[in-house]
């Protein structure tokens, strides 16, 4: 009821896509009467989580934030979702985004934008913008987002929360509606890493629908502890960057700093390929969209145009209508890259860049626990100010698209506001392949 009224008292922050208030008290209700009984209750009973408009939930509508899928009923559930509702958790509704995903502002949706708690005149980041709102305004304690490069942590890092994307099979992506099939991930949003360890405990792990989530055992992530001093990397040239914030750049030192004085060895090493980052995710990125959001004809599920005469129009009319702008450029991006004679140039090169970019940071992460990164170049922008420029928006994922093309896992950590304002500010730790138990018990030692 708290997190109800919560919602109710903060309308104009545009969060929920929709609020599933009945059903998450009847649901809340039940667990209380058990609990009263001595029943056996789930590691989630009565955690209030939101999930973003791209999971499953059978029963419950899913638009990816599109006109394409509005009036869409999910006939199923994510794997990921059903294993946290087994634990008793109870969803409060569905989290505004950008457009199947593509954006970095959440300004991209059907619904509108979602606005920054901290400041309503900005962004919270995106495309889990609602996500991320959804905890920083209160109205609830968990939220599930989707990453495909960086979607979890830089909206968590706007809303100076973490915001944690796991490394790529961790976690099942059936029920996940796809954007980019070979970088999309289930990723959690929390004010605290001790819930999303908890939280990826219970959805971590193999899944017969998802032959991308390997049988690799899963650990305690709840309970595990870090020890000792850690060998942290980071890449000078950021802190050097005049295009990156200096606020960013500031948090970034300052944290440099204090994991020295903690006695962890922090040194500085080279990455060659900061030029090539933003284009081989875009170019990858698009081309896996095109194929992807193929299947949205105007014929199987979603939008219809009702004004379309023959087959042909049907497909033109209702994808024209259906699919906003931004979701059109990416479409049409992604299927010259994949043109014939262009193949070669454009996808077949951004597939060779992808592995020298993995290939150098598991270099640096063979060597070094962690490597440490801001979040993104820039603060919260207001609202409408990049909408226009999609290179603006694309450049600014720069530092978190890497850790998708990697297939790495990444965590944003918050470290209050900016120096003198009022915006939230932090910065994220990267690690090797599967190493998200050494990752998250080292951000939550000092908790
Ligand atoms: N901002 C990036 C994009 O627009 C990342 C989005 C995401 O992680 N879903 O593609």
């Amino acid at each position: 009821e708290n997190y109800l009224a919560s919602i109710d008292d903060q309308r104009y922050l545009n969060i929920y896509v929709e609020v599933f208030a009945d059903e998450a008290l009847d649901r809340a209700r039940e667990q209380d009467r058990q609990r009263q009984n001595g029943d056996r209750l789930g590691r989630l009973a009565g955690v209030i989580i939101s999930i973003k408009d791209v999971i499953c939930y059978a029963g419950h509508g899913v638009s990816a934030g599109s006109r394409m899928l509005e009036d869409f009923v999910s006939p199923y559930t994510a794997t990921a979702l059903q294993r946290l509702l087994d634990e008793g958790a109870i969803v409060i509704g569905r989290t505004n985004c950008d457009e199947f995903a593509m954006g970095s502002g959440n300004e991209n949706s059907h619904y509108g934008p979602t606005r920054n708690a901290a400041d309503p005149a900005r962004v919270p980041g995106g495309s889990s913008g609602g996500a991320a709102v959804s905890v920083q305004a209160n109205t609830c304690l968990l939220a599930v987002g989707s990453s495909t490069g960086g979607s979890v942590r830089q909206p968590a890092s706007f809303c100076g929360l973490y915001g944690f994307k796991p490394t790529y099979g961790r976690i099942s992506r059936h029920g996940l509606i796809a954007y980019g099939s070979s970088f999309d991930q289930i990723g959690l949003l929390s004010r605290d890493p001790a819930d999303i360890a908890l939280g990826l405990e219970i959805m971590a792990g193999a899944d017969r629908y998802d032959a991308t989530a390997p049988n690799r055992p899963v650990p305690l992530y709840s309970t595990a502890e870090s020890s000792g001093p850690r060998r942290i990397a980071y890449f000078p040239e950021v802190l050097e960057n005049e295009s990156v914030d200096a606020g960013i750049r500031q948090t970034m030192a300052a944290a440099l700093e204090e994991l020295r004085r903690e006695g962890h060895t922090v040194e500085p090493v080279a990455f060659d390929y900061f030029d090539y980052v933003v284009p081989t995710y875009y170019v990858l990125t698009t081309a896996e969209a095109s194929s992807n959001l193929s299947r949205f004809d105007g014929m199987r599920y979603g939008y219809r145009s009702p004004d379309a005469g023959t087959l042909e129009e049907t497909y033109k009319r209702s994808r024209s209508e259906g699919f906003g702008t931004e979701v059109q450029r990416r479409i049409l991006l992604g299927t010259f890259v994949l043109s014939t004679g262009y193949y070669d140039a454009f996808y077949g090169k951004a597939q060779r860049a992808r592995r020298v970019i993995q290939e150098q940071l598991r270099g640096v992460l063979a060597e070094y626990d962690f490597i440490l990164m801001p979040v993104s170049p820039s603060r919260p922008w207001p609202v409408g100010k990049q909408i226009d420029d999609p290179v603006a928006n694309y450049l600014a994922d720069i530092y978190t698209v890497m850790a998708n093309l990697a297939g790495l896992p990444a965590i944003a950590i918050p470290t209050g506001t900016e120096p003198n304002g009022h915006l939230p500010v932090g910065y994220q730790l990267m690690a090797d392949l599967w190493r998200e138990e050494e990752l998250l018990a080292f951000v939550r030692r000092t908790k």
